[in-house]
């Protein structure tokens, strides 16, 4: 099968097929049927098939679906103001991914410097473990040597530094110092929150410095955490944010977010993309925004993480030879685990539910937002299981080596 494959070989996709998918639940060609705690990794916010978005992707598709950005977009209009009249924001730009949206704030920030008269102004510090896409920038930016290996001279203007290290930070920064750019909590890297107050001596450390303060929320952010963005925990607020994911609810979605000053040097002509904004797309957005931004949903969110947090604490009691940690905010999960995470997530995808690996051998957790209490129990139920299993064969191991 490999060998006729069509397709680049850059993924090592499980052999499944989903043929659809209702809720929480993703349903294989042969009807079987998998709770998604995967979640098109934090991607499928309202879960699969939610009829209010599929209502609002029909409407627009018999209306029109591309204008290019020649012409006003009233879709963009709509959820620019309420994304701006959500959050620090004054500025959007719509992009269809996460390393867009990152591309944006990058340049953003460059822009910004520039346009004050510091040209020499580019650089931006980044934290080890980050993750921000796959572009040649946002390579250069998460600064993983796996990810940066053969594709040519690492793009510069990336410094990085240890997650969460203050000092580290203060050394780093340099006349050429543009940004400091931070994930208020590490997906990729590992479900590693910034520690307490660090957010905000950063905040404090770029006003004194004349720096910009990039969040990239395009994992931890539409409600993922309880707040509709992570930076809400933290009391500070950034001047560039870039989000996707969740926000399009499946629909390559993203957004960079600004404050008016920190987009005041993105003048007419200095960026743009095809297809960002498109009305589909737009349409998916707003709807999604009506689901998390009605009265009671994130609430909903913080109950429900309640549940998933008790539970999962339950369950490294009762497995500590099997879960060595358990980490995150909300509905944005991690468990470490203290056998390699490729045999328990192994073992959970037998009990019929699915997670994502991270770095720093854990394995994610990122139910759709609207998860109930019962599917929270059932998921913990299933991890249960396997966590079980996975202490079976530790149990057959040891049995051996002591014969
Ligand atoms: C997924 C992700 C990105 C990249 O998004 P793409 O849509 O894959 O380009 C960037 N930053 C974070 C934190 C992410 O989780």
């Amino acid at each position: 099968m490999a060998e006729a494959s069509p397709l680049y070989q850059t993924y090592m996709r499980a052999p499944l097929r989903f043929e659809r998918g209702e809720g929480v639940w993703l349903i294989t060609e042969n009807g079987e049927r998998y709770l998604d705690f995967a979640a098109g990794v934090a991607v499928n916010s309202l879960g699969h098939a939610h009829p209010h978005l599929v209502g609002a992707l029909r409407e627009q598709a018999d209306k029109v679906w591309h204008l290019s950005n020649l012409y006003e977009i009233p879709g963009q209009e709509k959820l620019g103001k309420r994304l701006t009249e959500a959050t620090f924001a004054d500025r959007v730009f719509f992009t269809n991914s996460g390393a867009e949206a990152l591309e944006c704030a990058i340049k953003t920030a460059r822009r910004y410097q520039f346009s004050k008269g510091h040209g020499e102004r580019f650089h931006i510090i980044t934290f080890e473990g980050a993750f921000h896409g796959r572009t040649l920038a946002t390579i250069a930016a998460g600064g993983q040597a796996k990810y940066l290996e053969g594709f040519g001279p690492k793009a510069s203007g990336f410094d990085q530094v240890p997650f969460g290290d203050l000092d580290a930070v203060k050394a780093a920064i340099t006349d050429e110092t543009a940004a400091i750019l931070i994930e208020p909590i590490q997906g990729e890297g590992g479900i590693r929150p910034a520690p307490a107050g660090f957010l905000k001596e950063l905040r404090k450390l770029c006003d004194e410095k004349g720096l910009l303060l990039i969040f990239d929320e395009v994992q931890c952010g539409v409600g993922r955490t309880g707040k509709l963005f992570a930076y809400e925990w933290s009391g500070i607020a950034p001047d560039i944010m870039a989000v996707a994911k969740g926000i399009g609810g499946g629909f390559p979605l993203g957004a960079c977010l600004a404050t008016e000053e920190a987009a005041s040097g993105m003048k007419a002509g200095t960026h743009g993309s095809t297809y960002g904004g498109n009305p589909l797309a737009m349409a998916v957005g707003n709807a999604v925004l009506d689901v998390i931004l009605a009265d009671g949903f994130l609430e909903h969110v913080r109950d429900v993480a309640l549940v998933f947090r008790q539970g999962l604490a339950e369950l490294k009691d009762r497995f500590p030879d099997v879960i060595e940690e358990i980490r995150g905010e909300g509905l944005m999960l991690g468990i470490k685990a203290k056998v390699p995470s490729g045999e328990l997530l192994q073992a959970m995808r037998d009990q019929h539910i699915l997670g994502v690996p991270a770095g720093d051998n854990v394995i994610r957790l990122l139910p759709p937002l609207v998860t109930t209490a019962e599917e929270a129990r059932e998921g913990l139920n299933r991890v249960g299981l396997a966590a079980e299993k996975v202490r079976a064969t530790l149990d057959t191991a040891a049995r051996n080596e002591s014969r």
